[in-house]
């Protein structure tokens, strides 16, 4: 078995995006720019929104952080995406989820320009996921491309299990997966006998939420196994983070297997600083 290394990916990714922007922001005669939207102050999202902050300055992206108290109004939010929309030197806009209850987070994605959306959870960058189409992609699920693009992971006609159907993962990365021509099942919550669907997978993605749920029973030998959840535990000594495979008995199993962390995780930001390139290019024709 072998360990795909997110990191490593992550930064090869970096240094392509670095380069592309050294050279075109001559040319653009400014940098990338990307809007970050916090509200409130969950320890986990500030995290998150620093880990953005920190890449967009490795690759040469100005990052704007627009840090709101939680209980500010959907309609102060809602003009703070219209002015970033409008703003010229903001390519990509960002509201790190989740966001207050009182808010109404679907209908503020929904203001994002798609343009801008370099989340991908714009309904026009959804759909054209489902046409086919060249569009902003989510970026855990693009990143999970990449490394099974990176560790030349053949798909087309490999049987892909994906478990779990969130808008944010699961889905798009069916979708993704059925664009190369894998054979796709999405398994989720009410799926009865869910070891029966993932010892098809030559390709299976775990993307729930639980920790330990896939065991080595669940799966077929030689699998590719992508570890999309991140969970904390309790350990005794404090706490630590898990996926959603239980990695002891996989590992062996397994013929690619992604850590976490050090997985999938790594590609999701990576993902982040290649969409803002996008629509910066797109913003310079
Ligand atoms: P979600 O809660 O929106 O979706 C979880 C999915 O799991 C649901 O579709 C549900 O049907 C399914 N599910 C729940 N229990 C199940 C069970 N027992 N058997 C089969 N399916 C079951 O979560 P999400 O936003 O899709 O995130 C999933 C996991 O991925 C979380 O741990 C999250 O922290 C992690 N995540 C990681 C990254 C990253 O960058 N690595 C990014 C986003 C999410």
């Amino acid at each position: 078995m072998a360990i795909i290394d997110g990191k490593a990916v992550a930064e090869k990714v970096y240094r392509q995006v670095r380069s592309q922007i050294e050279q075109l922001q001559v040319k653009f005669g400014r940098p990338p720019g990307l809007a970050v939207i916090m509200v409130g102050d969950n320890p986990a999202s500030a995290a998150y929104v620093g880990n953005k902050e920190k890449a967009c300055h490795q690759v040469g992206i100005t990052s704007f952080r627009h840090h709101y108290p939680a209980d500010v109004s959907q309609r102060e939010l809602s003009s703070l995406i219209n002015a970033l929309n409008e703003d010229t030197l903001v390519d990509g806009i960002l509201m790190q989820l989740p966001i207050s209850n009182h808010l109404n987070a679907a209908s503020l994605l929904q203001e994002i320009a798609p343009d801008k959306d370099v989340d991908g959870l714009h309904p026009l960058n959804l759909g054209q996921l489902v046409r086919g189409e060249v569009g902003l992609c989510s970026c855990t699920p693009a990143g999970v491309m990449r490394l099974l693009e990176d560790y030349q992971v053949p798909i087309p006609g490999r049987q892909a299990v994906v478990i779990g159907r969130s808008l944010l993962v699961g889905k798009p990365l069916a979708l993704m997966l059925l664009a190369a021509d894998a054979t796709v099942t999405i398994a989720h919550s009410q799926t009865p006998d869910l070891a029966a669907i993932t010892r098809q997978a030559d390709i299976l993605v775990a993307a729930v939420g639980k920790p330990q749920l896939i065991t080595a029973e669940m799966v077929k030998p030689g699998a590719v196994i992508i570890d999309v959840g991140i969970n904390r535990i309790s350990t005794a000594t404090g706490s630590r983070l898990v996926g959603d495979v239980d990695w002891q008995s996989v590992e062996p199993l397994a013929s690619l297997i992604t850590p976490v962390p050090g997985g999938v995780g790594q590609m999701t930001v990576a993902m982040l600083m290649e969409n803002t390139l996008t629509s910066y290019i797109n913003h310079n024709p």
